[in-house]
């Protein structure tokens, strides 16, 4: 593992922040390890805007703290050069054409590859004279992106960057950005509400319910220690001394989304089955008293060291 791998690019800790009375997010500690495409997951007004706008630097903190790529205190000028952000609603300068944009984020940036930007809109068949304003939602988002991984950044940070765009494109943005963190090492936190396309993106995941955070963990080992338990629903009150996160109750038969092991044993007259990104996150969404979150300021490292990610508190 080399040292970018093995450093946090987000560390929060009692991170909050507070509009008039309301708090938007709340005692927020998390260590997110590089190396990852993080998923920022929950409910409208969960305060994932707010978490990215802390961690990119374009708020404040009301309390505690936050940095970015192995320590930057976010918003340092260290830290903008290192990371890129598109914000939600895609913003581009309307009445600029595509090469105005690529012009301007030029001169506004350190580094900037022209011809990568140039070669992928091409791909994308986004013509550089159009203005941004004649483009698609979708060209739009791709536009966005396509100028925020020009910066060649270590730290891409997207909110919502998605939701304007068609399945099909959905699917091209997430391979694009997918090959962008497997090819350049780039680091990806994205907020987004399609759980669908995160299962086959993400693998480290933040659920945030009412402000706080819900769930934290690598997704493989948050899916290896939940298992979905289906049996009779006359005997599921019997597995109640369970860590049961989420009870979806038939007349005949019951789901338990229980905490457990692979090799837990399964009640007699039961059947156990893994579960997804998506089950897992719907269930935790459903119930948000449940938390699955590491020991506190625990990394990757120790988490893999005790085989032992995350637990569940109700
Ligand atoms: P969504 O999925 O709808 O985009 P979100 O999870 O991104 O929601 P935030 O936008 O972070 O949620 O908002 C969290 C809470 O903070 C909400 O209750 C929201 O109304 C409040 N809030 C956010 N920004 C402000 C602001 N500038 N002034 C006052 N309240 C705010």
């Amino acid at each position: 593992m080399n040292g970018e791998q093995s450093m946090n690019i987000i560390e929060a800790s009692g991170l909050g922040k507070c509009y008039g009375s309301t708090w938007a997010l709340r005692e927020c500690t998390l260590a997110i390890p590089a190396g990852y495409v993080a998923a920022l997951v929950g409910p409208n007004g969960a305060g994932k805007t707010t978490l990215l706008n802390l961690a990119v630097g374009l708020a404040e903190p009301t309390a505690g703290g936050v940095a970015v790529l192995g320590g930057l205190p976010s918003g340092s000028p260290a830290a903008l050069d290192s990371l890129a952000f598109v914000a939600q609603d895609t913003p581009v300068y309307k009445n600029l054409s595509a090469a105005d944009m690529l012009h301007l984020t030029r001169n506004l940036n350190r580094r900037f590859d022209q011809p990568y930007a140039e070669t992928r809109l091409g791909e994308l068949g986004i013509p550089l004279t159009r203005k941004a304003g004649k483009l698609s939602g979708g060209q739009q988002a791709q536009l966005a992106l396509t100028l925020a991984l020009a910066r060649r950044p270590r730290l891409l940070v997207l909110d919502e960057p998605v939701a304007m765009l068609d399945p099909i494109a959905r699917h091209d943005f997430m391979a694009i950005m997918l090959t962008a963190a497997a090819d350049d090492g780039v680091s990806v936190l994205l907020s987004s509400h399609a759980l669908a396309e995160l299962e086959r993106v993400a693998d480290y995941l933040i659920l945030l319910s009412r402000g706080r955070v819900q769930v934290a963990g690598e997704v493989d080992g948050l899916l290896a220690s939940h298992r979905m338990l289906t049996g009779p629903t006359a005997e599921a009150d019997k597995y109640s001394e369970r860590p049961v996160v989420h009870v979806q109750r038939g007349e005949a038969q019951t789901h338990l989304l229980v905490r457990a092991a692979a090799d837990d044993p399964v009640p007699p007259g039961w059947e156990a089955h893994p579960v997804g990104l998506e089950e897992l996150a719907l269930a935790y969404l459903r119930e948000p008293g449940a938390a699955a979150l590491p020991g506190p300021a625990r990394g990757r490292a120790l988490a893999a060291e005790t085989g032992e990610p995350s637990e569940v508190t109700r």
